[in-house]
């Protein structure tokens, strides 16, 4: 029951074991085994049920804010003196980023399959401020999982949540961040099988969470592609997006892949450089192995142990990466490229200033490649940067590295 694989498309994966290439899958233990495949038989339905369709739509419309704009960025174009700048406006949605589209459609699925408690792992706490969100707008309780480390540096969120009726759980093992939490609510789930929903918060895990998260972020890339063609009347020359674990990156890709004039380009966490251990830049520095559920390029010491990473964004501080990412960039679909620290917080502050956008410190790398790129282009080419959230969040950790107080 393999699917064909259609030459020269790069948009038909996962294959029906949720493979792309040789990365993904559904490496877990055989309780969960049921659920996913239950999970993957109700989402297969849902995403042609026209009810499912239309309640998913209305939300995105009138509680999120959807469409986000295209926005040409005029002064940031003025400054560089090169190719056409726009950005995706992701930072305009309710909860101020992207994730709200992925969280929306995964509580529709939830309620679909008369799951009544809601889990969530999360790092920064945007994930799971977005999750406790969905599930207060529901009704339903919710549990985030997240490292007790993140949740003594992110006391803002923390806050918000239990402001939204969510339950935080710190994680004490390992060294409390993003990677235990999402062990963690894993073993949540095995547990409470019957009536618990694991909210997945980037395109990760195992199958079909890499799929079903894409496709629910891919309303970005469908936007951007159809906005594009009707403000320029062509595609773009260039994209560029941020990539943790790649949710925003692939919602925006996916709907290009197959534009081959397109030139694709995911920015990782170079950190403080890609030399020592102070980066999260997996595909670039790290090598192939298994972690929450499928196989994809990871942070790993020579004795295949999973390093923290670090990066200056909370949001990118995640020490693998999406399946299908492993995947373009093993078939050089999509190049993908580190900026560091430094060059984030330079973009974070130039972008406010020509642009009065505080992008999030994520989306700053991604407009930090772009500063490198667009000098070298010609006036008439066009570069879209997705501005995957807002940087209000960042203002504090700003502050530090500029040696400001507030
Ligand atoms: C969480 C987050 C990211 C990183 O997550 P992805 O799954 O890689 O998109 C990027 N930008 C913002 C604003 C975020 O909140």
């Amino acid at each position: 029951m393999n699917k064909p694989a259609m030459p020269n498309s790069f948009r038909t994966g996962p294959d029906e074991q949720g493979m792309f290439g040789i990365f993904g899958g559904r490496f877990v233990a055989e309780t969960l085994m049921p659920l996913i495949l239950d999970l993957e038989e109700q989402w297969n339905k849902a995403k042609d049920d026209p009810e499912f369709k239309a309640e998913l739509q209305n939300l995105s419309t009138h509680y999120a804010g959807r469409p986000s704009k295209l926005y040409f960025a005029e002064g940031l174009t003025k400054h560089l003196g090169g190719a056409k700048v726009y950005f995706k406006r992701e930072d305009l949605n309710h909860t101020g980023s992207h994730k709200i589209n992925n969280c929306l459609g995964q509580i529709l699925l939830a309620k679909r399959m008369g799951k009544k408690r809601i889990i969530a792992e999360t790092g920064a706490g945007q994930h799971g401020v977005a999750s406790a969100t969905v599930a207060a707008r529901f009704g339903y309780p919710c549990v985030v999982y997240m490292g007790a480390t993140d949740v003594a540096r992110q006391s803002p969120n923390v806050f918000r949540m239990k402001l939204l009726g969510a339950e935080v759980r710190p994680v004490t093992a390992g060294h409390g961040t993003l990677k235990d939490a999402m062990n963690e609510a894993l073993r949540d789930w095995v547990t409470n099988v019957e009536d618990t929903y694991y909210l997945i918060g980037t395109a990760a895990g195992p199958h079909p969470y890499p799929e079903l998260v894409r496709d629910f972020q891919s309303v970005i890339g469908t936007e951007a592609r159809a906005q594009m063609l009707e403000q320029e009347g062509r595609l773009p020359d260039v994209i560029i997006a941020c990539v943790g674990g790649g949710s925003n990156a692939i919602g925006l890709f996916h709907p290009f892949l197959d534009d081959s004039q397109v030139r694709i380009i995911g920015i990782e966490a170079g950190g403080r450089g890609l030399d020592g251990v102070e980066h999260c830049a997996s595909m670039n520095a790290g090598k192939p192995g298994v972690l929450h559920g499928n196989r994809t390029y990871l942070l790993q010491n020579g004795d295949g142990q999973i390093l923290d990473g670090h990066s200056i964004s909370a949001g990118l501080d995640y020490p693998g990466v999406g399946p299908e990412h492993s995947w373009l960039r093993d078939s050089s679909r999509v190049q993908y490229e580190p900026i560091l620290d430094d060059e984030a917080l330079e973009a974070f502050q130039l972008t406010t200033r020509v642009e009065g956008i505080i992008p999030a410190l994520e989306s700053a790398h991604a407009i930090a490649h772009a500063m490198k790129i667009v000098p070298t282009m010609d006036k008439d080419q066009i570069v879209i940067v997705n501005l995957s959230g807002r940087g209000d969040k960042d203002v504090h950790t700003v502050a530090k590295m500029l040696g400001m107080e507030i």
